[in-house]
């Protein structure tokens, strides 16, 4: 069975909108498309020879395959949406019918997946972490309802930064053959020791990995992410996705990211934040208000402080914001802490001490 028999029949169907620009090939004279024949006023951006008063490609070649290299798939095996979110949507709009299907997650996690599938319609089946908040694997292998379509597990967690190993995804992965699909949110693998299992998908038909250039790559503001996956599901997604979705200025950034010197700048970034996490692990767990410092794979750090309101109020008067995450009752206490520049995590630090002094 092809793992599109477990998408909705009508996204099957749909033709999709076949844009001017695929037509166009490489012209001289462009009037397939409406756009204006001169740059826009002020702004003379270029990317890569593209000029910004031409629509864009729907998915650039060149960054498809940059892409391909630094993932380890095939280009054919790469959707570039704007951000992993739109690749959450999208996939939700595909494989979930309204009133009919569901989507599994383990909370507490990101939000986006809860979000998505109440848009679509979709009942969230939730499978809550442990108690020492990991994925419960016997639960997703084999107490999911037939309604669930998508199997969202983000590894490292946001917000809690465990990791799940590569042997339980494949569990999961084989326990919803023909059923679901599972997909591995990896937005903080940089940041891990484990590797990404996106090797698995040449072996895994039902498996997809989210991956971002906003964490690690510091492109947030460019929009860029990534669903790695069978060519059957990009196909498919692509298909529903609107005609143009890669803007010009963005593609140009992700491409100066993504050059030997901007991949070796990103490592010794990557390196910083991972030495910065464990400092600031240590330093955090010798302060009286601080409870526990979850174990994290990602680039920031879940702490359970004695009061965090209070602590989280201390914080923002002196400039400082941090993430309350407490409003989730398993993290009831706990306030996310970002990985932030070497000077940042000290100022966060010295806060914090000059807090304990003052008690
Ligand atoms: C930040 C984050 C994303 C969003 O990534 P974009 O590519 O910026 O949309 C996805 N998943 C998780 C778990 C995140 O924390």
């Amino acid at each position: 069975m092809s793992v599109l028999a477990l998408a909705r029949p009508e996204v099957l169907t749909v033709q999709g909108y076949s844009s001017a620009r695929h037509e166009a090939g490489k012209a001289e004279v462009m009037l397939n498309a409406n756009e204006s024949p001169w740059l826009p006023p002020g702004l003379q951006a270029e990317s890569r020879g593209m000029p910004l008063n031409r629509y864009p490609d729907p998915q650039s070649e060149v960054l498809l395959e940059r892409l391909a290299e630094l993932y380890g798939v095939g280009s054919s095996q790469i959707l570039v949406a704007r951000g992993s979110d739109e690749a959450i949507d999208l996939l939700t709009r595909a494989f979930c019918r309204p009133g009919v299907d569901a989507v599994a997650l383990s909370p507490p996690t990101f939000g986006m997946y809860a979000v998505c599938a109440e848009v679509q319609g979709a009942a969230r089946i939730e499978v809550p972490l442990t108690g020492d908040f990991a994925v419960d694997v016997p639960m997703l292998c084999d107490r999911l309802p037939r309604s669930v379509k998508l199997v969202f597990i983000c590894s490292p967690n946001n917000p809690t930064g465990g990791s799940v190993a590569l042997v339980d995804i494949e569990r999961i992965g084989y326990a919803m053959r023909g059923r679901a699909l599972v997909i591995v949110d990896e937005a903080y693998i940089e940041f891990s020791s484990s590797p990404s299992v996106s090797g698995l998908i040449r072996h895994h038909e039902n498996l997809g990995v989210l991956r971002t250039l906003s964490k690690a790559w510091a492109l947030a503001g460019a929009r860029l992410g990534c669903l790695l996956a069978g060519a059957e599901i990009i196909t498919l997604l692509r298909k529903i996705m609107p005609p143009y979705p890669l803007p010009t200025p963005s593609l140009g950034a992700a491409l100066a990211a993504l050059t030997a010197d901007g991949m070796a700048l990103t490592r010794q970034r990557i390196a910083l934040i991972v030495a910065e996490r464990e400092r600031m692990s240590v330093a955090l767990l010798r302060l009286p208000s601080v409870i526990e410092v979850l174990p994290s794979h990602a680039n920031f750090l879940c702490v359970r402080f004695a009061d965090a309101p209070r602590t989280y109020l201390k914080l923002l008067a002196a400039g400082v914001i941090v993430r309350d995450v407490g409003r989730h009752p398993a993290l009831s206490g706990f306030l996310r802490l970002s990985i932030g520049t070497r000077e940042e995590n000290s100022r966060l630090l010295e806060v914090l001490i000059r807090h304990e002094v003052s008690e």
